[in-house]
Protein backbone atom coordinates (compact mmCIF):
# COMPACT_ATOMS: atom_id res chain seq x y z
CA UNK A 1 0.00 0.00 0.00
CA UNK A 2 1.52 3.54 -1.01
CA UNK A 3 -0.34 6.23 0.65
CA UNK A 4 0.70 9.81 0.07
CA UNK A 5 -0.39 13.14 0.78
CA UNK A 6 -0.41 14.94 -2.73
CA UNK A 7 -1.98 18.29 -1.65
CA UNK A 8 -3.08 20.70 1.68
CA UNK A 9 -4.40 23.65 2.25
CA UNK A 10 -1.14 25.87 2.61
CA UNK A 11 -1.48 26.89 6.41
CA UNK A 12 -4.20 24.73 7.84
CA UNK A 13 -4.13 25.70 11.36
CA UNK A 14 -3.96 29.80 10.57
CA UNK A 15 -7.05 29.30 8.29
CA UNK A 16 -9.01 27.27 10.69
CA UNK A 17 -8.30 29.84 13.21
CA UNK A 18 -9.17 32.60 10.82
CA UNK A 19 -12.29 30.76 10.36
CA UNK A 20 -13.22 30.22 13.65
CA UNK A 21 -12.22 34.10 14.69
CA UNK A 22 -14.33 35.56 11.76
CA UNK A 23 -17.31 34.83 14.10
CA UNK A 24 -15.97 37.56 16.47
CA UNK A 25 -14.14 39.80 15.31
CA UNK A 26 -14.81 43.80 14.05
CA UNK A 27 -12.03 42.93 11.14
CA UNK A 28 -12.22 40.93 7.95
CA UNK A 29 -10.61 37.48 7.64
CA UNK A 30 -8.03 38.77 5.29
CA UNK A 31 -6.50 40.83 8.27
CA UNK A 32 -7.21 38.39 10.64
CA UNK A 33 -5.02 35.98 8.78
CA UNK A 34 -2.51 38.45 8.59
CA UNK A 35 -1.56 39.54 12.20
CA UNK A 36 -3.01 36.41 14.23
CA UNK A 37 0.11 35.04 16.64
CA UNK A 38 1.24 31.76 15.92
CA UNK A 39 0.18 31.44 19.83
CA UNK A 40 -3.47 32.75 18.81
CA UNK A 41 -3.45 30.71 16.29
CA UNK A 42 -2.74 27.51 18.47
CA UNK A 43 -4.74 28.31 21.33
CA UNK A 44 -7.94 29.09 18.60
CA UNK A 45 -7.09 25.35 16.98
CA UNK A 46 -7.12 23.68 20.26
CA UNK A 47 -10.15 25.09 21.62
CA UNK A 48 -12.54 24.43 19.07
CA UNK A 49 -11.31 21.09 18.77
CA UNK A 50 -11.31 21.04 22.60
CA UNK A 51 -15.16 22.04 22.03
CA UNK A 52 -16.58 19.91 19.50
CA UNK A 53 -17.61 23.15 17.59
CA UNK A 54 -15.81 21.68 14.16
CA UNK A 55 -17.02 23.56 11.20
CA UNK A 56 -14.41 25.74 11.16
CA UNK A 57 -11.86 22.93 10.70
CA UNK A 58 -13.76 21.80 7.37
CA UNK A 59 -11.89 24.86 6.00
CA UNK A 60 -8.87 22.71 5.76
CA UNK A 61 -8.71 19.89 3.12
CA UNK A 62 -5.98 17.57 2.27
CA UNK A 63 -5.52 15.32 -1.00
CA UNK A 64 -4.11 11.76 -0.67
CA UNK A 65 -2.81 9.96 -3.74
CA UNK A 66 -3.34 6.08 -2.81
CA UNK A 67 -2.23 2.94 -4.46
CA UNK A 68 -1.82 -0.89 -3.89
CA UNK A 69 -5.21 -0.65 -1.98
CA UNK A 70 -8.03 -3.82 -2.67
CA UNK A 71 -11.63 -3.26 -4.20
CA UNK A 72 -12.43 -4.52 -0.89
CA UNK A 73 -10.80 -1.81 0.95
CA UNK A 74 -11.63 0.71 -1.54
CA UNK A 75 -15.60 -0.48 -1.20
CA UNK A 76 -15.07 0.72 2.23
CA UNK A 77 -13.70 3.82 1.70
CA UNK A 78 -16.18 5.31 -0.57
CA UNK A 79 -19.27 5.23 2.01
CA UNK A 80 -17.88 8.21 3.95
CA UNK A 81 -19.77 11.09 1.92
CA UNK A 82 -18.02 14.31 3.12
CA UNK A 83 -15.13 12.72 0.50
CA UNK A 84 -13.95 13.53 -2.98
CA UNK A 85 -13.06 10.45 -4.66
CA UNK A 86 -11.53 9.24 -8.04
CA UNK A 87 -10.33 5.54 -8.92
CA UNK A 88 -8.52 4.19 -11.67
CA UNK A 89 -12.00 2.80 -13.92
CA UNK A 90 -11.78 -0.60 -14.89
CA UNK A 91 -13.91 0.08 -17.40
CA UNK A 92 -11.49 2.39 -19.38
CA UNK A 93 -8.21 0.80 -17.66
CA UNK A 94 -7.64 -2.61 -19.85
CA UNK A 95 -5.40 -5.11 -17.36
CA UNK A 96 -2.55 -7.62 -18.85
CA UNK A 97 -0.40 -8.81 -16.68
CA UNK A 98 0.35 -5.90 -14.78
CA UNK A 99 -2.75 -6.10 -12.45
CA UNK A 100 -1.49 -6.47 -9.13
CA UNK A 101 -3.72 -8.88 -6.36
CA UNK A 102 -3.59 -7.81 -2.35
CA UNK A 103 -3.11 -10.94 -0.37
CA UNK A 104 -4.95 -10.35 3.54
CA UNK A 105 -1.72 -11.35 6.04
CA UNK A 106 -4.14 -14.24 6.96
CA UNK A 107 -4.10 -16.12 3.48
CA UNK A 108 -0.39 -14.71 3.29
CA UNK A 109 0.77 -16.73 6.21
CA UNK A 110 -0.95 -19.78 5.25
CA UNK A 111 0.91 -21.60 2.89
CA UNK A 112 -1.94 -24.21 2.27
CA UNK A 113 -5.02 -21.68 1.46
CA UNK A 114 -2.35 -19.19 0.04
CA UNK A 115 -1.69 -21.35 -3.09
CA UNK A 116 -5.55 -21.72 -3.86
CA UNK A 117 -5.65 -18.07 -3.35
CA UNK A 118 -3.26 -17.61 -5.95
CA UNK A 119 -4.28 -19.50 -8.36
CA UNK A 120 -7.85 -18.65 -8.33
CA UNK A 121 -6.43 -14.94 -8.77
CA UNK A 122 -4.68 -16.01 -12.07
CA UNK A 123 -7.12 -18.15 -13.39
CA UNK A 124 -9.25 -14.73 -13.01
CA UNK A 125 -6.78 -12.68 -14.98
CA UNK A 126 -6.52 -15.41 -17.27
CA UNK A 127 -10.50 -15.35 -18.30
CA UNK A 128 -10.62 -11.66 -17.90
CA UNK A 129 -7.99 -11.59 -20.33
CA UNK A 130 -9.57 -14.20 -22.83
CA UNK A 131 -13.10 -12.42 -22.84
CA UNK A 132 -10.83 -8.98 -24.03
CA UNK A 133 -9.58 -11.24 -26.84
CA UNK A 134 -12.68 -12.77 -27.87
CA UNK A 135 -13.64 -9.11 -28.22
CA UNK A 136 -15.74 -8.31 -24.98
CA UNK A 137 -15.39 -4.78 -23.65
CA UNK A 138 -13.40 -4.31 -20.21
CA UNK A 139 -16.51 -3.05 -19.05
CA UNK A 140 -18.20 -6.81 -18.91
CA UNK A 141 -14.74 -8.40 -18.74
CA UNK A 142 -14.46 -7.16 -15.07
CA UNK A 143 -16.88 -8.84 -13.95
CA UNK A 144 -14.82 -12.15 -13.45
CA UNK A 145 -11.91 -9.91 -11.47
CA UNK A 146 -11.91 -10.44 -7.88
CA UNK A 147 -12.20 -8.23 -4.49
CA UNK A 148 -8.46 -8.90 -4.46
CA UNK A 149 -8.05 -6.41 -7.54
CA UNK A 150 -5.64 -3.98 -6.66
CA UNK A 151 -7.39 -0.46 -7.62
CA UNK A 152 -5.89 3.01 -7.34
CA UNK A 153 -7.25 6.28 -5.95
CA UNK A 154 -7.25 10.43 -5.38
CA UNK A 155 -9.39 10.47 -2.11
CA UNK A 156 -9.83 14.29 -0.66
CA UNK A 157 -11.30 15.00 2.80
CA UNK A 158 -11.31 17.95 4.89
CA UNK A 159 -10.37 17.70 8.97
CA UNK A 160 -13.17 17.23 10.34
CA UNK A 161 -14.51 14.27 7.97
CA UNK A 162 -10.39 13.32 8.52
CA UNK A 163 -11.67 12.96 12.27
CA UNK A 164 -14.48 10.83 11.91
CA UNK A 165 -12.70 9.00 9.57
CA UNK A 166 -9.85 7.92 11.91
CA UNK A 167 -11.79 7.42 14.54
CA UNK A 168 -14.17 4.57 12.99
CA UNK A 169 -11.35 3.02 10.61
CA UNK A 170 -8.29 3.70 13.06
CA UNK A 171 -10.25 1.55 15.46
CA UNK A 172 -8.94 -2.16 15.99
CA UNK A 173 -12.89 -3.05 15.12
CA UNK A 174 -12.43 -1.99 11.65
CA UNK A 175 -10.64 -4.48 9.15
CA UNK A 176 -6.82 -4.99 8.64
CA UNK A 177 -6.75 -3.19 5.26
CA UNK A 178 -8.57 0.32 5.69
CA UNK A 179 -6.77 0.55 9.55
CA UNK A 180 -3.67 -0.06 7.60
CA UNK A 181 -4.99 2.64 4.91
CA UNK A 182 -6.37 5.23 8.09
CA UNK A 183 -3.59 4.84 10.02
CA UNK A 184 -0.91 5.98 6.64
CA UNK A 185 -3.30 8.18 6.25
CA UNK A 186 -2.82 9.98 9.64
CA UNK A 187 0.81 9.53 9.43
CA UNK A 188 0.92 11.97 6.31
CA UNK A 189 -1.49 15.00 8.04
CA UNK A 190 0.13 14.38 11.22
CA UNK A 191 3.57 15.62 8.89
CA UNK A 192 1.74 18.78 8.23
CA UNK A 193 -0.52 19.68 11.39
CA UNK A 194 -0.16 17.44 14.47
CA UNK A 195 -2.23 20.41 16.23
CA UNK A 196 -5.27 19.47 14.29
CA UNK A 197 -4.86 15.87 14.42
CA UNK A 198 -3.40 15.43 17.59
CA UNK A 199 -5.89 13.08 19.45
CA UNK A 200 -7.30 11.65 16.11
CA UNK A 201 -8.17 8.31 16.11
CA UNK A 202 -10.17 5.88 18.00
CA UNK A 203 -12.32 6.95 20.65
CA UNK A 204 -10.07 5.60 23.35
CA UNK A 205 -7.62 7.77 22.17
CA UNK A 206 -9.17 10.74 23.78
CA UNK A 207 -11.29 8.80 26.71
CA UNK A 208 -13.53 5.35 27.12
CA UNK A 209 -13.76 3.07 24.20
CA UNK A 210 -17.36 3.97 22.17
CA UNK A 211 -18.15 0.27 20.35
CA UNK A 212 -19.76 -1.08 23.68
CA UNK A 213 -19.84 -5.08 23.59
CA UNK A 214 -17.96 -5.11 20.07
CA UNK A 215 -14.87 -3.28 22.28
CA UNK A 216 -11.61 -5.38 21.56
CA UNK A 217 -10.86 -4.95 24.82
CA UNK A 218 -7.07 -3.33 24.16
CA UNK A 219 -6.11 -0.41 25.72
CA UNK A 220 -5.11 1.87 22.77
CA UNK A 221 -1.83 2.81 22.23
CA UNK A 222 -1.92 6.53 21.78
CA UNK A 223 -0.67 7.68 18.17
CA UNK A 224 2.43 10.34 18.79
C1 LIG B 1 -16.26 -1.43 11.98
C2 LIG B 1 -17.21 -1.08 10.89
C3 LIG B 1 -18.10 -2.02 10.42
C4 LIG B 1 -19.00 -1.71 9.39
N1 LIG B 1 -19.86 -2.66 8.94
C5 LIG B 1 -20.77 -2.36 8.00
C6 LIG B 1 -21.72 -3.33 7.53
O1 LIG B 1 -21.73 -4.47 7.97
N2 LIG B 1 -22.59 -2.96 6.55
C7 LIG B 1 -22.63 -1.68 6.05
O2 LIG B 1 -23.47 -1.40 5.19
N3 LIG B 1 -21.74 -0.75 6.46
C8 LIG B 1 -20.83 -1.05 7.41
N4 LIG B 1 -19.94 -0.09 7.82
C9 LIG B 1 -19.96 1.24 7.19
C10 LIG B 1 -20.73 2.27 8.03
O3 LIG B 1 -22.06 1.90 8.21
C11 LIG B 1 -20.68 3.66 7.38
O4 LIG B 1 -21.33 3.63 6.13
C12 LIG B 1 -19.28 4.17 7.15
O5 LIG B 1 -18.48 3.92 8.25
C13 LIG B 1 -19.32 5.68 6.87
O6 LIG B 1 -19.45 6.36 8.09
P1 LIG B 1 -20.55 7.44 8.43
O7 LIG B 1 -21.85 7.11 7.78
O8 LIG B 1 -20.55 7.66 9.91
O9 LIG B 1 -19.93 8.76 7.95
P2 LIG B 1 -19.59 9.54 6.61
O10 LIG B 1 -20.32 9.05 5.43
O11 LIG B 1 -18.10 9.58 6.58
O12 LIG B 1 -20.17 10.95 6.98
C14 LIG B 1 -19.67 11.68 8.11
C15 LIG B 1 -20.79 12.14 9.00
O13 LIG B 1 -21.61 13.06 8.27
C16 LIG B 1 -22.95 12.90 8.69
N5 LIG B 1 -23.75 12.47 7.54
C17 LIG B 1 -23.30 12.01 6.34
N6 LIG B 1 -24.32 11.73 5.53
C18 LIG B 1 -25.43 11.99 6.23
C19 LIG B 1 -26.82 11.88 5.94
N7 LIG B 1 -27.29 11.44 4.78
N8 LIG B 1 -27.70 12.25 6.88
C20 LIG B 1 -27.29 12.71 8.08
N9 LIG B 1 -25.99 12.82 8.45
C21 LIG B 1 -25.08 12.47 7.52
C22 LIG B 1 -22.97 11.87 9.80
O14 LIG B 1 -22.84 12.52 11.04
C23 LIG B 1 -21.72 11.05 9.51
O15 LIG B 1 -21.21 10.37 10.64
C24 LIG B 1 -19.02 -0.40 8.84
C25 LIG B 1 -18.13 0.56 9.32
C26 LIG B 1 -17.22 0.23 10.32
C27 LIG B 1 -16.26 1.30 10.81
Amino acid sequence: MNVRLLEHTPEPERTVATAARICYAPVGADELFQVMSSEEVEKLVSLIIKSGHLSAIEHAVFTFAIDGISRVCSHQLVRHRLASFNQQSQRYVKYSQDLNFITPPSIENNLLVKEKYDKLNATALKIYQELLEEGIEAEDARYVLPNSSETKMVVTMNARELLHFFSLRCCNRAQWEIRNLALAMLKEVKEVTNLLFKDAGPSCNRGPCLEGKFSCGKPWKKIK
